[in-house]
């Protein structure tokens, strides 16, 4: 299977820089230490997809010049992953189709939530067209391609990582059991979050995120949700393993 994976988004919740910062992170030139909501785009032979639509979608979009979508797949509904839902209404018009959404039912209801306006009997005139698909913690398909859910512990709050052939995408973890982690085994890539050098309640931070990846041995690791305590890019790289990169905005891989 060749995937083509472009990371549109490697920051955490609120980005860095963060507003009104002065630390030296959110201060750098270097275009590394700037980073946009989390969110990958992931290019097969026939579908594009997404995993997750955060508050820099619609940026995203047009600094990646992407100009199909078929699917968005959603790890769960905290903003930083659906605010950016509503500009989904560009590939409406020019697909002349609904965006096929797929999320687990709780992530759903949320989304309808918030977006009430795109959905049920009142939905509002040019509101963006999304079609709703629930999914379990199961192997899906996506027209021929398989996506397989994996969940993990966002704090309180399960979530979905997905796994599509020999690429994985978890953000937002800060725990995987040991039935998920069999899930992990023989990527060639694993993206895991890792937020910060220091604990958090409901992320992984640098060091269980690296233990995380020694258990699961893919080929190569990039870390992502990255907040601006982790320090500067240049100054933490070199202190990674073989193997294991902090991820960056505009970052292109290929799996063969
Ligand atoms: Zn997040
Ligand atoms: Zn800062
Ligand atoms: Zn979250």
């Amino acid at each position: 299977m060749d995937l083509k994976i472009t990371f549109l988004g490697t920051g955490t919740s609120q980005g860095v820089p963060m507003i009104a910062c002065p630390c030296r992170v959110c201060t750098s030139v270097n275009p590394r230490d700037n980073r946009l909501r989390s969110s990958v785009f992931i290019e097969t032979e026939n579908k594009k997809i997404l995993i997750d639509a955060g508050p820099d979608f619609r940026y995203q979009m047009l600094r990646a010049e992407i100009k199909k979508l078929d699917a968005i797949l959603l790890t769960h509904e905290h903003r930083d992953h659906i605010a950016g839902l509503d500009d989904v209404r560009g590939f409406n018009y020019f697909q002349e189709k609904p965006v096929e959404l797929y999320a687990e039912n709780r992530v759903i209801k949320e989304v309808e939530n918030v977006f009430s306006y795109a959905f049920g009997e009142d939905k509002y005139p040019g509101a963006p067209d999304i079609n709703l698909n629930p999914i379990e913690n199961g192997e899906f398909l996506i027209g021929s391609l398989s996506v397989i859910p994996i969940r993990v512990s966002h704090y309180q709050l399960p979530i979905f990582g997905y796994r599509i052939g020999p690429f994985a995408y978890i953000t937002d973890a800060n725990g995987i059991d040991h039935t998920e982690l069999e899930k992990l085994r023989n990527l060639d890539t694993l993206v895991l979050n890792a937020l910060r050098p220091q604990p958090h309640i409901s992320h992984f931070n640098l060091r269980e995120a690296l233990q995380v990846i020694a258990q699961v041995r893919p080929k190569r690791a990039y870390l992502t949700h990255v907040g601006h305590q982790m320090g500067l890019f240049e100054e933490i790289q070199p202190t990674l393993p073989s193997g294991v990169s902090l991820a960056w905005d505009g970052l292109v891989i290929h799996i063969h």
